[in-house]
């Protein structure tokens, strides 16, 4: 059985208790290099073979795991965050499914919960915004054209940038380009929730600049968005006027 888990942003103790269940009853484990927590693995048990997935192909990857389903043993796939977003599961997936090769997942905590954490953020506020944006800027990998950041500035939407601190530049060009304010606040999280994370909240056209004194290239998410700022309206939800099906509104 192949066991699909979310390894969480970074710190240790961010895996779910199923996954880390999971991972210390595994017979093999192929983490995902070098964004996962190596500290994981101490608490795998003995005999435990680990692969590090950022040397190996699709290929080899999908060999460890059938050698392994052959001799009945238990194999942790151990993704980064959450598996669901930018964690190339979908490919091992269907390999699986053609061979006939059982899996589950087991979701994680992603590294754009941990930023939020990191800042002490919401990302949906009354009257700023209600979506979030998940999105990357284009690099080696490429983005549909409908999905262009030119085209996403026009929501005006929180938004989380994976896979883009080397793009700085160019999502800033391309969100002025899409209409957002040059002021807009922006934030960059490094590492969150690791022991070295850093996080700076500065503004999109500063963005590139702040990230080029910051050295910051890899392992970090961008933040933009009205609710990094100062305005915003009350929920409803807790209300003293607002009736929900728990409890009744007073009228002042
Ligand atoms: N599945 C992962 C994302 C994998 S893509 C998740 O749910 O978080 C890898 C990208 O995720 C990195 O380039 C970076 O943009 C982001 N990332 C992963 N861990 C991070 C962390 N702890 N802090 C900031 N960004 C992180």
């Amino acid at each position: 059985m192949i066991h699909f888990v979310g390894a969480g942003p970074g710190a240790k103790d961010l895996i779910t208790l199923r996954g880390y269940r999971l991972l210390t009853q595994a017979d093999v484990v192929i983490y995902a290099g070098s964004l996962v927590n190596p500290d994981l693995l101490q608490d795998t048990k003995e005999g435990c073979e680990i692969y590090n997935s950022a040397y190996m192909t699709l290929d080899e990857v999908l060999g460890v795991m059938e050698v392994s389903e052959e001799e009945n043993q238990s194999v942790v796939r151990l993704h980064t965050g959450d598996p669901s977003l930018y964690g190339a599961i979908r490919e091992q997936m269907d390999a699986l499914r053609e061979k006939k090769i059982p899996f589950d997942i087991c979701p994680g905590v992603s590294s754009f919960s941990g930023a939020a954490a990191a800042l002490e953020i919401e990302y949906t506020l009354p009257e700023v915004s209600q979506s979030l944006i998940i999105t990357r800027a284009q690099g080696r990998t490429p983005v549909p054209q409908r999905e262009s950041l030119t085209s996403f500035a026009v929501h005006q939407s929180t938004m989380v940038l994976f896979l883009s601190s080397s793009l700085a530049h160019k999502v800033r060009e391309d969100l002025i380009r899409g209409g957002y304010d040059k002021q807009t606040p922006a934030a960059i999280v490094y590492k969150a929730t690791w022991p070295e994370e850093r996080k700076i909240v500065t503004t999109l056209d500063r963005l590139p600049f702040v990230m080029e004194e910051e050295e910051i290239t890899k392992t970090a998410l961008i933040i933009i968005g009205n609710i990094l700022g100062d305005f915003y309206e009350k929920s409803k939800l807790y209300d003293p006027s607002f009736t929900t099906e728990y409890r009744k509104g007073i009228q002042k």
